[in-house]
């Protein structure tokens, strides 16, 4: 049998304690790293359009531009831009710190797909893109099931999706809307139970490459930095807050040069007996 001696368990207790104190010296690190970092990132979104914003200004006060309504125009739009960025932040801090107040509803898949493809498709076609939508859910496992959403906030993460695949693809490409189940194994025999809905945005622009892939989703990221009046890098950011708000997944899936498919799922419930899930109340 083995005799501890008392100094070697002290020594022991000692050298975890001191790994203990090591692990949260460097998570305490870690944090101040990010944090400091978003502040810089922060200071650097908003300097560029006050920048330019302060430059233009200057340039009509020396009499150098003239403040016509085409100039007073481009600096209205930076300050749009301004507004916009610090209305993305104080949403994206609201979804990862405070309680994001998400009005839950019970609604089916099937009307929300429609719901969406109703909301969204005309848009597409008057951008001047074409619209394709695909629903495969089959209908009896629609009617039995149900999603607990917040139809507004789903409306903004598409709208997300949507105005980027309407950005970054060229003119006259297509966008598709896809709808389906997921289920909890490979094969989606008739009497397995979807356990998810996943709804995905194609496009066939220009993609992204594996790189960009792994950070697309992180705020303030933007492959082309040069398409500077495109937005800040939060959309993606805001997006994956909602859905993951959700109990869902957000995934993108790309081949440059071919197009983008971003895809989010949210999960299913079965509908409780006596209840009609067509009910949007929730209630
Ligand atoms: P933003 O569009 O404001 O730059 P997002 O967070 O919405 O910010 O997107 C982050 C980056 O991901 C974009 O700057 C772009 O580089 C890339 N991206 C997003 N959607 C697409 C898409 N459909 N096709 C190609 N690139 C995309």
């Amino acid at each position: 049998a083995k005799i501890f001696k008392i100094s070697d368990i002290q020594g022991r207790l000692l050298k975890e304690r001191e790994y203990e104190i090591n692990e949260a010296n460097g998570s305490l690190h870690r944090l101040e790293q990010s944090r400091r970092r978003l502040v810089s990132d922060i200071s650097h979104e908003l300097g560029t359009p006050m920048t330019s914003i302060q430059g233009y200004l200057r340039a009509m006060l020396d009499g150098i531009v003239a403040p016509d309504p085409e100039n007073l125009k481009m600096v209205y739009e930076k300050v749009l831009l301004v507004n916009q960025l610090v209305e993305d932040l104080f949403e994206l801090s609201k979804l990862e710190f405070g309680q994001p107040a998400f009005d839950l509803k019970r609604i089916q898949p099937d009307v929300l797909a429609d719901d969406l493809v109703r909301r969204f498709g005309a848009d597409i076609r008057q951008r001047g893109f074409r619209f394709e939508s695909s629903l495969a859910l089959p209908s009896p496992a629609a009617g039995a099931l149900f999603l607990s959403v917040d139809t507004m906030r789903i409306e903004q993460v598409m709208n997300n999706l949507i105005s980027n695949a309407l950005k970054y693809t060229a003119p006259g490409g297509t966008i598709r809307l896809c709808f389906r189940f997921i289920y909890p194994d490979e094969a989606p025999l008739p009497q397995k139970t979807p356990v998810s809905l996943q709804i995905r945005v194609v496009d066939n622009g220009p993609g992204i490459d594996e790189a960009a892939r792994a950070q697309v989703f992180d705020r303030f990221y933007r492959a082309d930095r040069s398409r500077q009046e495109e937005g800040a890098g939060l959309g993606l950011a805001i997006a994956k807050q909602i859905v993951i708000g959700h109990g869902g997944q957000i995934g993108l899936e790309s081949q440059l040069g071919k197009g983008s498919t971003f895809y989010f799922t949210l999960p299913l419930t079965a509908t409780p007996p006596g209840v009609s899930a067509y009910s949007q109340s929730g209630k």
